[in-house]
C-alpha cells in the first residue's frame, strides 16, 4: 500500500490533463460515482482517477450536500467518507438502505479508522464494501469495477444486443443480421446510449446531454438528424426500425425490438 508515488504523478498528471482542454467528452452512458470526501487532495485524486477510467464522477464534501445528490439523482456507485461534516457517512448509508430507490445502491464506505468493531460496523449499516485509508488507488478502482460489474453489469458489459442488433464497446462495432453497419461516432454514441436503456425515451436536451456532452452548445434539430442517419444506416430494406420517435417527447430504443 505505497500511495504517495500514485498520489503524486496522478495530480501532476490531472494538471497538464483535463486543465489544458483535452477534457474528453462526457458520455451520459458512463456509469456515474459520486464521491462524498471532505479531504479536498484526497476527492481530487479520486475524481481524476475515476474519470481516467471512463466514469462521469460528481463530488459533494458534505454530509447533508451527499445526502440532497442522493435523493435528487442517485448515481450506479457512492465512494462514502466515514467522518464527514454535516451527516456522517455511517448515517447516510443507513438512510441509503432505508429508502426504496437507494436500497441496492452499491457503497463503497473509506475510514481511516482500522479496528475490525468499525469494519464490521460499516458493513452492518449495509456498506458493499469498506476500505481503511490509506489506500491504493488502482486497489480502489478494481473494487470500483467489481461492484458495477455485480449490480449493473448491462454497463460494463462489452456487449449491447436486441433482436439482430448487436453493439461491440470494445472494437465499435455494430452487426445487424450479419451485416456491419458502419456508423460516424456520434452514431454509435447515440445507438449506444439509447440499447443501454431501452424503452427509455429522452428528450432532445438530454440526447444532447448525454451523447455529445455536458457542454455541447447544438441546435435540438442537430439529434433529429443525427437519428435520421442512424436510422438510415440500421435498416434495410422492409427491416423494422429499432427507434422509436414519441411524439412531443424524443426518442427511444424500442423494448419490443427483437421480441416480437
Ligand atoms: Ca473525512
Amino acid at each position: 500500500m505505497i500511495h504517495l508515488s500514485t498520489a503524486i504523478s496522478s495530480q501532476r498528471d490531472f494538471a497538464d490533463g483535463p486543465l489544458s482542454g483535452s477534457r474528453k467528452t462526457l458520455n451520459a452512458a458512463a456509469p456515474r460515482v459520486l464521491v462524498v470526501e471532505d479531504e479536498a487532495s484526497l476527492a481530487l485524486l479520486l475524481s481524476y482517477n475515476l474519470e481516467a477510467e471512463g466514469y462521469q464522477v460528481e463530488r459533494a464534501e458534505r454530509g447533508d450536500e451527499a445526502e440532497l445528490k442522493l435523493a435528487e439523482n442517485p448515481p450506479d456507485l457512492v465512494i462514502l467518507d466515514w467522518m464527514l461534516p454535516g451527516v456522517s457517512g455511517l448515517e447516510i448509508c443507513r438512510r441509503l438502505r432505508a429508502r426504496e430507490a437507494t436500497k441496492t445502491l452499491p457503497v463503497i464506505m473509506l475510514t481511516a479508522r482500522g479496528d475490525e468493531g468499525e469494519r464490521v460496523r460499516g458493513l452492518s449499516v449495509g456498506a458493499d464494501d469498506y476500505v481503511v485509508k490509506p489506500f491504493s488507488v488502482p486497489e480502489l478502482m478494481a473494487r470500483v469495477r467489481a461492484l458495477l460489474r455485480r449490480s449493473k453489469p448491462e454497463r460494463v458489459a462489452s456487449r449491447l444486443a436486441a433482436g439482430d442488433l448487436d453493439l461491440n464497446r470494445e472494437t465499435h462495432r455494430v452487426v445487424r443480421n450479419g451485416r456491419d453497419i458502419h456508423l460516424g461516432p456520434t452514431e454509435f454514441r447515440l445507438i449506444e446510449f439509447l440499447m443501454e436503456r431501452p424503452g427509455r425515451v429522452f428528450s432532445r436536451a438530454q440526447l444532447l446531454d448525454g451523447v455529445w456532452g455536458m457542454s455541447a452548445e447544438i441546435d435540438e434539430r442537430t439529434v433529429d438528424v443525427h437519428v435520421g442517419r442512424l436510422r438510415k444506416a440500421l435498416s434495410r430494406g422492409r427491416e423494422r426500425d429499432p427507434i422509436r420517435t414519441v411524439r412531443g417527447a424524443g426518442y427511444a430504443f424500442d423494448e419490443t425490438f427483437g421480441k416480437s
